[in-house]
């Protein structure tokens, strides 16, 4: 514990999709946990500024940081500049993603490039922007969002599974790869999380996943932001390569 009693103080952190939903809840989290938050979105300006303003409201700090993270270039300019104002960048959350659901039979080629670009594209290029300073400093956490669906699989959902599986194997690779230079690389694999993302579905596969849930409830963005804080945090420090279902039990 740091001197200041929180566990990432001194710290910064970059968590991408911060603008709503779960990567809000991180930001938010990060930041009471003590970390200065770089808030990564792509187009909602409005949002990303009512997170920033709830970080200092509660006394923290943080910054925006807009770019596509499926951009070729942007993730390595952006977290570059980023690291570079702070000296240093400890911690990393690939949250930013999208679902664009549909059977596989009228599934479009340009949904599944899209799919795959945002959703595995970015986390791999920031990953590797982030990978740099961090194995500079011997220091780092790296944490991506995977989804239930990445083992579990879902009807409609073969390009968001898949990229999501590919998260998972991307992790694991890293976090062998990063090691030896103090970078430790998890992921968390959210179940069925009450955000903007599932108010999409109709009513009765809502409740049919409901049935499916041991905890008889959706999740809350909140309770996935405190599994990604622990990762975060150096008390994981011996905790590499793991996958951590968030999920009420639906899928273990
Ligand atoms: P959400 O409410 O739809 O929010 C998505 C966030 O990602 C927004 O901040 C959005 O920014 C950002 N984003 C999208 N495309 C981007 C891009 N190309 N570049 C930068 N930012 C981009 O999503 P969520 O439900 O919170 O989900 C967050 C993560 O958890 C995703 O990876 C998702 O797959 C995963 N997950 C969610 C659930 C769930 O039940 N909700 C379950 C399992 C896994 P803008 O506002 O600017 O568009």
């Amino acid at each position: 514990m740091s001197e200041s009693g929180r566990p990432l103080a001194a710290q910064i952190a970059l968590v991408t999709g911060a603008s709503r939903g779960i990567g809000r809840a991180v930001a938010v989290e990060l930041a009471r946990r003590g970390a200065h938050v770089g808030i990564n979105y792509r187009s909602n300006a409005e949002l990303a500024q009512a997170c920033l303003a709830e970080i200092e409201a509660d006394g923290g700090s943080g910054e925006l940081c807009p770019f596509d993270v499926s951009d070729v270039d942007a993730p390595a300019d952006a977290i570059g500049a980023f690291a570079k104002s702070h000296g240093r960048l400890d911690v990393l959350v690939n949250n930013a993603g999208i679902t664009i659901d549909g059977l596989l039979l009228r599934y479009k080629e340009d949904d599944w490039q899209k799919t795959l670009e945002v959703n595995l594209g970015g986390a791999f290029r920031c990953s590797r922007a982030a990978a740099r300073p961090m194995a500079r400093k011997r220091y780092g956490r790296i944490v991506n969002l995977s989804s239930v669906v990445a083992s579990m699989g879902n009807a409609g959902q073969a390009a968001y599974a898949a990229t999501k599986a590919g998260l998972e194997g991307m992790t694991k690779a890293l976090s062998r790869e990063l090691a030896s230079r103090e970078v430790t690389v998890n992921a968390v694999a959210p179940g069925f999380i009450d955000t903007e993302m599932t108010a999409q579905l109709p009513d009765e596969a809502r409740a049919a996943y409901l049935a499916m849930i041991p905890l008889g409830r959706l999740g809350r963005a909140e309770e996935v932001a405190s599994a990604v804080a622990f990762l975060c945090s150096p008390e994981s420090s011996y905790v590499t390569g793991h996958v951590l279902a968030v999920n009420g039990g639906l899928y273990t």
